[in-house]
């Protein structure tokens, strides 16, 4: 806490993976000897620099950019990044440290990082963020590359950004060097189900995670939070399994819709419009907004947050289970409050953490990255079959490493446990580097 002043949710995050590793650490006590848990906390390298850009009026905005380069242990960094008013260190940390142990889960051969800026893309024309993804783009470029440090998207950082920022790497460094971003636009380099894959991942471990109780969507009262990139697209999926997705949110307000939410309008709305979430309901009979309380005082049998951070509070919770929620799978990062998972774990809702349940995303950046490198794109069906073998594969090594630590059914543990597993052994036979 102290080499750290003030970053509250980068020491939430690292609380709530080192609180899982006690049985770990007294069998293998090689971590702790090692410094591993010392280094893990510490990034391998934090870059913080300066975003000069020139708004429509003529005026100079500065903005802060950052890329936390935590731990390569397992391949090159890779993480999101995040364009929001709300972006500062503490937050850029606690995603980047979340990413190592996620990113360990899919299997794959990927080191965790994460980025950002604490520039707010809402309300901006289209000059706008073009100019300001390239002022940061123009720092960033010089610390990324396809073996070294790959970004791709998160909050505020969907296709149109992105292309932006490849375009302004292409023009510095003349090298088409499509493995250096991903989440890329199909024609230049992206894969198929990229967009998708977050929030289809989500509802796919849900899905898995229900049937161990022999529970399946079909006919489910679903409630999803936020109407960004990984909301719509796990509406879209719990949809295609049968469920009835009731509700959505935005910061300005929550909407419930007691006939099913209408995805195409929803689309049309936050895609195309770019509008907030009231334009919906202006269109929609029967759909009510609502901006007091939370989303999650609606009724529901399965909740997916996938909004923000500390978005479902204890109070939320206790709603949750008054009401008889049967499971949560978090969508978005860290979006379950500590006392809300615990509250949530001892009425025995089945609860899938994050860095499990929403590594879809990033699984199938690590297809995107191998689409670039054999300069191959694969099909819509395909890659939607390897995103479901992943998910599945997390889904049940989570089981049984809380099978084998004495913990069974505990996702918090079993995710925890086997993404630091296998960072750590990584890390040792890495020497200490
Ligand atoms: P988007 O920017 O596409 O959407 C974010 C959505 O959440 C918006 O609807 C936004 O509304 C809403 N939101 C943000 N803050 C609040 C709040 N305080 N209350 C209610 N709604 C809020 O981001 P993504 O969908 O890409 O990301 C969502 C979450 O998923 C993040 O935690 C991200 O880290 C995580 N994630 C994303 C991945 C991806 O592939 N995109 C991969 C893995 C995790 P508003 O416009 O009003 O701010």
């Amino acid at each position: 806490l102290r080499r750290n002043p003030g970053e509250a949710e980068f020491h939430q995050a690292v609380r709530e993976v080192f609180t899982s590793l006690g049985p770990v650490l007294a069998k293998h006590p090689q971590y702790v000897d090692s410094g591993v848990l010392e280094r893990m906390c510490e990034p391998e390298r934090q870059i913080i620099f300066r975003v000069p850009w020139v708004d429509d009026a003529s005026r100079v905005q500065i903005n802060r950019g950052f890329r936390v380069e935590f731990n390569s242990a397992l391949g090159p960094f890779k993480g999101g990044l995040r364009f929001h008013p709300s972006v500062y260190l503490g937050i850029v940390k606690f995603l980047g440290f979340e990413q190592v142990f996620k990113n360990s889960l899919t299997g794959m051969p990927l080191g965790g990082g994460k980025g950002g800026s604490d520039f707010d893309p809402r309300g901006r024309s289209e000059g706008e963020v073009m100019r300001f993804c390239q002022s940061f783009m123009t720092e960033l470029y010089r610390h990324i590359g396809e073996y070294t440090d790959v970004p791709a998207g998160d909050t505020g950082v969907g296709g149109r950004e992105i292309g932006y920022l490849f375009g302004q790497y292409k023009r510095i460094t003349n090298r088409y060097e499509s493995g250096v971003l991903t989440g890329k636009g199909i024609s230049w380099g992206g894969s198929l189900v990229r967009t998708e894959a977050t929030g289809y991942g989500t509802v796919l471990f849900a899905e898995r995670m229900l049937a161990r109780i022999g529970r399946g969507f079909e006919d489910q009262r679903v409630s999803v939070s936020g109407s960004g990139n990984v909301a719509l697209h796990a509406i879209e999926k719990a949809q295609q399994l049968g469920a009835r997705v009731l509700t959505f949110s935005d910061s300005s307000g929550y909407v419930v819709d007691e006939a099913g939410v209408d995805l195409a309008l929803l689309r049309e709305v936050k895609e195309v419009r770019r509008e907030r979430v009231a334009a919906y309901v202006e269109r929609r009979p029967g759909a009510r907004l609502i901006t007091e309380g939370s989303v999650w005082d609606v009724p529901v049998d399965v909740a997916l947050p996938c909004a923000t951070q500390n978005e479902l509070t204890a109070r939320d919770a206790q709603r949750l289970v008054t009401s008889g929620v049967t499971a949560v799978a978090e969508g978005a990062n860290m979006p379950t409050t500590p006392e809300a998972v615990a509250l949530l774990r001892e009425a025995g809702v089945l609860f899938a953490p994050g860095k499990a349940a929403n590594a879809g995303g990033v699984a199938t950046s690590a297809l995107e990255m191998q689409q670039n490198a054999s300069r191959d794109s694969w099909s819509f069906e395909y890659t939607e079959e390897r995103l479901a073998s992943v998910m599945a594969d997390i889904h049940d090594r989570c089981v049984d490493v809380a099978e084998e630590y004495g913990a069974p059914g505990d996702y918090v543990a079993g995710a925890n446990i086997a993404g630091f597993i296998r960072v750590a052994d990584a890390m040792l036979a890495l020497g200490v580097v």
